[in-house]
């Protein structure tokens, strides 16, 4: 069985174990580099970039898992975890750091604050309808020609990238987690 990680220091890990487990693949929490050792493909959760950065800087995750991403391991950020993926985070704290790893700037909070959280259907390429849950949603601004856009939404300011993918990385500025559909996480899982 494929083992999977979900990173587990801060933000809606819950949700995504129980997507992954509903998949049939073996989940790993990885709070330290020897978890993340024995995982195929990581998920970086939703929650606070910031606070996640931190976390990954004091339980000595970060430059493994940098090394990791660098070597091809497949991984999928949401919301939160896009941030951490991306190139360029606009309205990011002035120390804040982000992995490179998808060619795209990316706005915190670009749809508003949490009061503005709010969901909609989204047209995902090769899947057709799926519910976005969008809270405190990153906003995708610019892609690089080698990202490839799988849905985009129009918040009424034109459309803009929800779900990207760069090789074997995968970001979304929504929470496919938190629609109770494991379609998301499958084509994921079918890419690698
Ligand atoms: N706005 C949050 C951040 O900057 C992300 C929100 C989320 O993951 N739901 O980290």
């Amino acid at each position: 069985m494929r083992r999977v990680g979900v990173l587990s220091l801060q933000g809606d890990v819950g949700e995504h174990v129980a997507i992954l487990e509903s998949l049939d693949v073996d989940v790993v929490k990885v709070r330290t580099p020897e978890h993340l050792e024995s995982v195929e493909a990581l998920i970086v959760p939703g929650g606070e970039s910031t606070t996640i950065a931190h976390l990954l800087l004091t339980s000595g995750l970060k430059d493994e898992l940098g090394a990791r991403i660098k070597d091809g391991l497949p991984v999928f950020g949401t919301c939160a975890g896009l941030i951490l993926l991306s190139t360029e985070v606009l309205d990011g704290r002035s120390d804040q750091w982000s992995y490179a790893a998808l060619a795209l700037s990316v706005r915190r909070n670009g749809y508003g604050r949490q009061i503005a959280s709010f969901e909609s259907p989204l047209h995902v390429k090769g899947l057709g309808e799926v519910a976005g849950v969008f809270i405190r949603a990153p906003k995708i601004e610019h892609v690089d020609e080698s990202v490839e856009v799988l849905a985009s939404y129009d918040h009424g300011d034109g459309a803009h990238p929800v779900l990207v993918r760069q090789g074997l990385v995968w970001g979304a500025s929504f929470h496919p987690e938190l629609a109770h559909d494991a379609r998301v996480h499958g084509l994921f899982l079918d890419s690698i």
